[in-house]
């Protein structure tokens, strides 16, 4: 039976991934996410169930519009299988809790997040903003102990990345700091830190790779959004075992 709810929550996780992946792609325009209907950017035939079906349609596809024979780029089926993978791990971890849908929020919401910070190098507050009231209030009846951990939570990744901020002088975004304060509220003040401590470890990685990769020895601005979001599952998931182990290192 278990198998059969995780693959219920998989098909779920990707159909919502296809719809982040407009959302993120259209919020940040101004654009309705409903209106014009998905077209091929390149040739605008408009998309049919066979394009469009999660996942699958780019594989059966192999990458390509069946219009004009653009590529498509890869991200999109990555994030559809992404929040597939997200969603049934979150089910793993939580069960049928009222946390789950915390978890389901929170991811869906990082998602997005990603998908905008990774084609606009922009987080919209129209993301942030209904996703952080939904969780703020799903955290009354689903607190974090103490239950105050989230406020705190929230101010503290607020304060600190309002602080990076000033200091490093505009070296991180309004978007970045305003995320910061829904993460606070989902994982409390450690998490929150290790998070920061975490996306700072991936930004560096990815930033590495990304400099080699372009051969470019001038500064190329790498969205830290995308870093963020890892780092907060990460930290959702596995923070408290990963703390625990590092200290366990210190002593
Ligand atoms: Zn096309």
């Amino acid at each position: 039976m278990e198998w059969v709810i995780c693959i219920f929550f998989f098909l779920y996780g990707i159909t919502f991934g296809s719809f982040f992946n407009v959302v993120g792609l259209r919020v940040p325009l101004k654009e309705s996410i409903v209106k014009p209907p998905s077209h091929c950017t390149t040739c605008d035939r408009r998309l049919t169930l066979v394009d469009l079906f999660p996942v699958f349609s780019f594989v059966f596809l192999k990458g390509k519009c069946r219009g004009c024979g653009e590529k498509i780029s890869m991200i999109y089926p990555l994030m559809e299988l992404i929040t597939g993978l997200l969603f049934v791990a979150a089910y793993l971890h939580f069960g049928f809790r009222l946390e789950l849908a915390v978890a389901l929020l929170f991811i869906s919401m990082l998602v997005i997040v990603t998908v905008s910070d990774l084609k606009y190098m922009l987080i919209p507050n129209k993301i942030l903003l209904p996703f952080g009231i939904a969780i703020f209030i799903l955290r009354i009846f689903s607190p974090l102990t103490p239950w105050w951990d989230s406020i705190i939570g929230a101010a503290v990744g607020f304060g600190v990345l309002l602080l990076i901020a000033i200091v490093s002088n505009g070296g991180m975004g309004g978007g970045d700091i305003k995320l910061f304060l829904v993460i606070g509220l989902v994982l409390g003040i450690t998490q929150t830190l290790f998070t920061l401590f975490l996306a700072s470890l991936i930004g560096a990685i990815v930033g590495v790779i990304f400099l080699k990769r372009t051969k470019q020895g001038r500064k190329t601005p790498v969205p830290f959004g995308p870093s963020i979001a890892a780092a907060a599952l990460i930290a959702y998931f596995y923070g408290a075992q990963l703390v625990e182990w590092y200290i366990g290192l210190l002593n």
